[in-house]
């Protein structure tokens, strides 16, 4: 019964991506998931999910288990997931007399130099994705029901359970990163803001994107030698990505694209996407080398491997391994040996700080999330105060929904960032601190993509050397890079 259910889960599958890759590339107005699950509405009946749920005793039943709950719950809400989708596809705002479509409201708040401009644009996009709170509410409504419908204490134990995210403990670790790091982040906060000409009290989550967009970098990042960066980069390690005909890179500026970078497998390992819209600067190369690190690893999964294996599992292992592509661009030694520069330490220091950043935000968007799922009532003045404590700027409310991926994928993320350093410090004590330029490092890094999603990151760590997964190397690095810095 599995493998024939299998097949079935993987067409669907493909068949889903295919759609969410159109949609997202701006090659199709709209996005259209209910015909597919109408389709395939037999893989998700409450009797399957039931029946799925006593097979857990191997990995493969759990993998099958964990996807098949979260599709059935993502069937019952799917007409508000497309309504709310396609609202934020379609909407604009009037802007210098035009139209500015909302997918593009980002990276135009991004590059808007003038704090007031940059202001008012980010207020006519919270006014937008304000007006889908509602949907939005409904929608973790019914997830939140539905979970405890079908035995479990919460959404959250569902989440935990199945996706096995030990929440706790994670949080715990999450705790301490927030802790050990307050001081050192809100100084850094300060000199940074302070070179924006932003006044601390008036900061607000969009100048932050105006810092790590990073303009006055732009020259160390040219658009032109950005592909070739990648090319030569793999290259190093032994992988020629002109010979990779399963991999398609759609750099082209369609406006309805979205802004998000994105790698969308929709065979694996036989058609993968890199999406990518270039805005411009270091965020291009971290976005290009962040969504290359996932089609590295989809491209090289062994195409023998069951479904499971190859699409689902902790989605923490891929995203490790985009981080670990993603570091690439800010690590002063690859900028010396890939873009030939060498007066790089003023940008590094900000991307360490942006780094940070990133660890704080997901960290206290764990801690938010395991309220949001616990009462939605009151969530978004907790949304407010929480991570505005952790961030130090203000926090827009009407981003409290839109701000949260299902299932803990927050989780998976902080996950991958633990990992990552483990399996960085890895490669540098095996290959040397030019890991990237080894063939033996690209070797090795193909024998762990060839396994797909089978191992968990505290399963590979193991392999590693480590004691499984452990928070205390990201820790270490993050202090350590910033207090380098301050000298
Ligand atoms: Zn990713």
């Amino acid at each position: 019964m599995i493998s024939e259910f299998e097949k079935q889960a993987e067409a669907f599958h493909q068949e889903l991506s295919r759609e969410y890759y159109l949609a997202e590339a701006g090659l199709k107005d709209e996005l259209s998931i209910t015909p597919i699950y109408d389709r395939y509405s037999h893989l998700f009946g409450e009797n399957v999910v039931r029946e799925f749920l006593t097979l857990t005793q191997d990995t493969r039943g759990r993998y099958l288990a964990e996807w098949v709950v979260l599709e059935y719950l993502e069937n019952l809400v799917k007409g508000l997931t497309e309504s709310v989708s396609n609202a934020m596809r379609q909407a604009t705002v009037q802007w210098n007399g035009q139209q500015v479509a909302y997918p593009n409201l980002r990276p135009t708040i991004s590059n808007e130099p003038d704090m007031a401009r940059r202001h008012r644009l980010h207020e006519l996009q919270r006014e937008v994705t304000a007006s889908a709170n509602p949907e939005r509410k409904s929608r973790f409504a019914i997830l939140h029901d539905k979970a405890r419908d079908l035995g479990f204490e919460s959404y959250i134990s569902l989440c935990d359970q199945l996706r096995r995210l030990e929440l706790d403990s994670l949080a715990n670790q999450m705790q301490f990163l927030l802790d050990e790091t307050k001081d050192l982040f809100f100084e850094h906060l300060e000199t940074f803001l302070h070179g924006i000409k932003v006044p601390r009290d008036q900061a607000t989550t969009c100048d932050v994107w105006y810092l790590f967009r990073g303009r006055t970098f732009d020259a160390l990042f040219p658009k032109e030698a950005m592909i070739p960066a990648l090319t030569t980069t793999l290259a190093g390690m032994g992988i020629d990505m002109a010979q990779q005909e399963n991999l398609e890179l759609d750099i082209e500026p369609r406006p309805l694209k979205s802004s998000r970078a994105f790698c969308a497998p929709i065979r694996i390992p036989d058609e993968v996407k890199l999406v990518i819209k270039p805005i411009g600067g270091p965020d291009d190369y971290s976005s290009l080398f962040h969504e290359a690190g996932h089609a590295e690893h989809f491209l090289n999964v062994d195409p023998d491997l069951a479904f499971p294996f190859k699409r689902l599992g902790d989605n923490s292992v891929t995203e490790a391994y985009a981080f670990l592509f993603d570091h690439l661009p800010q690590n002063a030694r690859w900028l010396h040996r890939i873009l030939g520069s060498d007066r790089t330490s003023e940008f590094v220091r900000l991307a360490h700080f942006r780094k940070l950043w990133f660890l704080r935000r997901y960290s206290s968007k764990l801690l938010y999330e395991l309220e949001l799922h616990t009462e939605l009532n009151g969530a978004q003045e907790r949304y407010v105060s929480l991570l505005g404590d952790e961030l130090g700027v203000a926090i827009p409310p009407e981003d409290y929904l839109m701000d949260v991926d299902d299932a803990f994928y927050c989780a998976q993320y902080l996950r991958a960032w633990i990992f990552e350093v483990q399996l960085r410090r890895f490669l540098e004590n095996e290959f040397g601190a030019e890991w990237f330029t080894m063939f033996d490092a690209g070797a090795y890094l193909i024998s762990l993509w060839t396994r797909g999603q089978e191992l968990r990151p505290e399963e590979l760590a193991t392999e590693m050397g480590y004691e499984g997964l452990d928070a205390k190397y990201l820790v270490e690095e993050l202090v350590s890079t910033l207090s380098d810095a301050r000298d």
